[in-house]
């Protein structure tokens, strides 16, 4: 069995060959946000029947059992493999998303209210680093 099933199997659900794979694109390439449209369009390459509300069954499920983490950026689910609390950066210029390293601010919030964080949905706004240089260099061309 891979790492996958076994993941699976340890949060209680039952193996199936959709989960394998949804939960195999989300968790690979760790730093990627996913819309569930994103993740639908993967899977309908080889599964091209596969209706919508399975796949967002299926995140729902993941999501609820800590396989995954979600958040709302514009009042859409995003889906990242990344489930240790962080801080998510949205930039609005190019809608990217950044997962920030920030921990100890997460973790005042335990000590706060003497609980323990099980997920994260904060989102911080702004504008990247790859648009700030592209504004700039916008500025300097108008300049001229
Ligand atoms: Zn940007
Ligand atoms: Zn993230």
């Amino acid at each position: 069995m891979g790492i996958t099933e076994e993941q699976i199997k340890n949060h209680g659900l039952k193996v199936t060959p959709q989960r394998v794979k949804i939960l195999e694109y989300i968790k690979r390439g760790s730093g990627d946000h996913f819309s569930a449209e994103n993740i639908h369009e993967y899977v309908k390459k080889e599964n091209p029947n596969i209706p919508a509300a399975t796949v967002y069954n299926i995140l729902k499920v993941f999501t609820e059992r800590g396989l995954i983490n979600s958040f709302e950026v514009n009042g859409r689910a995003m889906y990242e493999g990344r489930v240790e609390p962080h801080i998510n950066f949205y930039c609005q210029s190019c809608g990217k998303i950044y997962d920030s390293e920030i921990q100890g601010d997460l973790k005042q919030i335990e000590s706060d209210v003497k609980g323990k964080i099980l997920s994260s949905t904060v989102l911080v706004r702004g504008i990247c680093e790859e648009c700030l240089t592209a504004e700039k260099e916008n500025e300097i061309v108008q300049e001229i």
